[in-house]
């Protein structure tokens, strides 16, 4: 009798989130509470329809550049954190990235993402400059950035140079998670300015979170999503923490594929439009995560455009992937395996859709 209650409820904050895209905290603790594979599959169903009703059968692809991994932080979950003096260290010249981003361009890339640690070196004037130079060579592709927090200022000044997106993931929208997961110097306050300061520059933003680090409980999670509500983002990273022996959080547990694909299809159904990756940590604790996270409904896919010399530096954690379906070269494979699950990979830059579409 009580699950059968239960199974009503569930099904009754499912269809309210479907139609009004917002829960209020009780509902949230409903559908988050007591997973079953049944109701994953379902909320993955419906996660799949929205998103097909939306953006047809096509999935977008995204170069990842990761240009370095210096870095002034400290995360406590983050392979490249400043303390971990084992990380071998490296950033990609000017003409590097350039050259990653042609490599991309030939293989049908019209979205150039740079990611890095918070490195000096990488000033405002050399980050503009690199902006530019991508912009007036890539006329029809999208820039995103990922380079962390910076000053309005700065952001404002990647946004004149040509930048159209930034990545910055709120990692934990609840205070005590974000204190567990950072030092003392980083602050969830500051984060999410940025994240507002981004959208306010007109910058397609993109937030999101670990799923399952260390500390995180389902009442964080439930803060998490009301922020994403609050915030409206275009675009949601998320993924599992996977612990790298050189952290603090060495000896934690990893997250679940389960309770990310719940995630990928909560988000999906709270923010319809969203741009959703299947992410490489999801493709690293799951050979087959990436297409599961597409079936969840997930509809972008980040292959690395890093040169093969460093991808097996920037690791944030263990036993990241970087030469199958994730690397560029593998991009054939990564198609067949889309084309498998009946979608096609797109080849124009992928904005989000316009509201228009659900009206
Ligand atoms: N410096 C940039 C880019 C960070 S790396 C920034 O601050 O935004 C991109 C993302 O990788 C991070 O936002 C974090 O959510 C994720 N990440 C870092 N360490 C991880 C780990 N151990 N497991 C899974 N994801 C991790």
């Amino acid at each position: 009798m009580r699950q059968e209650s239960g199974e009503k409820d569930f099904r009754r904050c499912g269809e309210k989130l479907i139609q009004r895209q917002h829960l209020n905290r009780e509902e949230w603790r409903v559908l988050l509470q007591g997973q079953t594979q049944e109701r994953q599959e379902w909320l993955a169903a419906q996660a799949s329809k929205l998103r097909d009703q939306i953006y047809g059968k096509r999935i977008f692809i995204r170069g990842l550049i990761e240009f370095t991994n210096y870095c002034k932080n400290d995360c406590f979950y983050c392979g490249i954190r400043r303390s971990n003096s084992r990380a071998r260290r490296y950033r990609l010249s000017q003409e590097e990235i350039l050259s990653c981003c042609r490599t991309g361009y030939g293989l049908g890339f019209r979205t150039f993402v740079l990611q890095g640690g918070e490195d000096s070196y990488y000033t405002d004037e050399r980050l503009t400059e690199m902006i530019r130079k991508i912009r007036q060579e890539f006329q029809d592709c999208a820039i995103t950035l990922s380079v962390g927090e910076k000053s309005r200022e700065s952001y404002e000044a990647y946004r004149k140079a040509g930048a159209d997106r930034y990545l910055l993931r709120h990692e934990t929208a609840n205070e005590e998670h974000y204190r567990l997961l950072h030092p003392e110097n980083q602050r969830l306050g500051d984060r999410i300015q940025c994240l507002k300061t981004l959208k306010s520059l007109g910058y397609q933003t993109g937030a999101g979170f670990m799923t399952g680090s260390p500390g995180q409980t389902i009442e964080a999670i439930i803060d998490d999503m009301m922020f994403l509500e609050e915030l409206q983002p275009e675009m949601v990273g998320i993924g599992p923490f996977i612990p790298h022996h050189q952290t603090p959080f060495r000896g934690e547990k990893q997250g679940s594929l389960e309770l990310t694909l719940y995630l990928l299809s909560l988000v999906r159904l709270l923010l319809p439009r969203v741009l959703l990756p299947a992410t490489t940590a999801l493709g690293t604790i799951d050979e087959k995560g990436r297409e599961k996270g597409i079936l969840a409904g997930a509809n972008v896919v980040m292959p690395n455009l890093s040169p093969a010399d460093v991808r097996g530096k920037y690791l944030l954690y263990d036993n990241k992937i970087c030469t199958g379906k994730e690397a560029a070269e593998g991009l054939e494979a990564l198609r067949a395996s889309v084309n498998a699950l009946g979608y096609e990979l797109a080849v124009d830059r992928g904005d989000i859709a316009p509201e228009t579409v659900l009206a």
